[in-house]
């Protein structure tokens, strides 16, 4: 094995909602994992690239102080920190690179259901209990607004029943939380999602390659999740119809058909799913013998 300064390394979540999709993700871009015992580290077995599994939270700041090269983490998180580092006055260690289109949810703003909400003013001089203080900060600056938020680490949905605050700011996917304490949402502060970020710190030659193939592995698996190849048979009268109605598409492949001048095949990758609806329509614009085939591996 090499020295384990020329590996790379990638912070993931240990254990909750981002761990199973980040490893099914790199396993998908061909990385062979083995836990250690003590489940902190996964060692890729044939390549260079080892998991450092750790508490969400941890992420950016493993990845800013560069003892991680890479991390996976919500981007709730990642703005979170960033502002947090600013108002401090210190330089962000790391950039996003993209996002990963899991762990959607969002950070949104709710009050007790009796409560009138009539936009960002109604918050106005009233404590409102969080664990992402940042992101709060930032949306009553920008509408203007004087409040008070009130920190708490968990269980942020209790503060209105214990007295503490009157309304939360909080990650909601499902809303199922916050009915359940008679809470309902009223504002979205940020859409979020699960992100790659990377150290800014320049990396050797080397492992900058490495970092290059395995951001580059992930964008293909990325887009193959909703790609398909389509083929099909065109009269040559309806192939511009038919090309604009291929969803996604870019320039597709256009073959003759062996004795039959009327009618060529039209071959696409479409990067966007296919649904029956389409095919349909392909079908009432001319085409026939129409094929749709998952897409399995894909490099720009
Ligand atoms: P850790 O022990 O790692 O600190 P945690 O309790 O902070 O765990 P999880 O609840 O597993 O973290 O959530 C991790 C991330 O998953 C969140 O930061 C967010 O980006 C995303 N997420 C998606 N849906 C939800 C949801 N309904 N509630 C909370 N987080 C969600
Ligand atoms: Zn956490």
């Amino acid at each position: 094995m090499e020295p384990s300064e020329q590996r790379i390394k990638i912070a993931v979540q240990k254990t909750g909602r981002l761990t199973d999709h980040s490893i099914d993700l790199l396993e998908r871009c061909g990385l062979k994992l083995t836990r250690s015992k003590d489940q902190l580290i996964c060692y890729g077995e044939n390549m260079p690239i080892d998991l450092l599994l750790v508490r969400d939270d941890d992420i950016p700041g493993l990845v800013g102080e560069d003892i991680c090269d890479l991390g996976i983490v919500g981007l709730n998180v990642v703005e979170e920190k960033r502002l947090n580092r600013a108002a401090d006055g210190r330089p962000t260690e790391f950039k996003q690179v993209f996002a990963l289109d899991f762990g959607h949810c969002r950070l949104s703003l709710a009050a007790p259901e009796d409560a009138v909400y009539d936009g960002p003013e109604s918050l106005s001089n009233k404590r409102i209990a969080t664990s992402y203080v940042g992101l709060l900060k930032r949306f009553l600056d920008e509408n203007d607004v004087e409040a008070e938020p009130v920190y708490f680490s968990g269980a942020v949905e209790i503060a209105p029943k214990l007295g503490r605050a009157d309304y939360i700011c909080d990650i909601v996917s499902t809303g199922g939380t916050l009915r359940a304490n008679g809470l309902a949402e009223v504002d979205v502060l940020l859409e979020s999602e699960a992100v790659v970020i990377q150290t800014r710190k320049p990396l050797g030659d080397e492992k900058q390659a490495l970092v290059d193939k395995i951001l580059q592995r992930l964008d293909g698996v990325l887009q193959v999740h909703e790609s398909k190849y389509i083929m099909l048979h065109a009269p040559k009268e309806a192939l511009a119809e038919i090309r604009d109605l291929l969803p996604g598409s870019e320039a597709p492949t256009i073959l003759r058909l062996d004795g039959n001048d009327d009618k060529v095949a039209v071959h696409a990758v479409c990067r966007e799913n296919v649904f029956w609806e389409t095919l349909e329509n392909l079908k009432a614009a001319g085409a026939s013998s129409l094929l749709v085939l998952p897409v399995e591996k894909m490099l720009a």
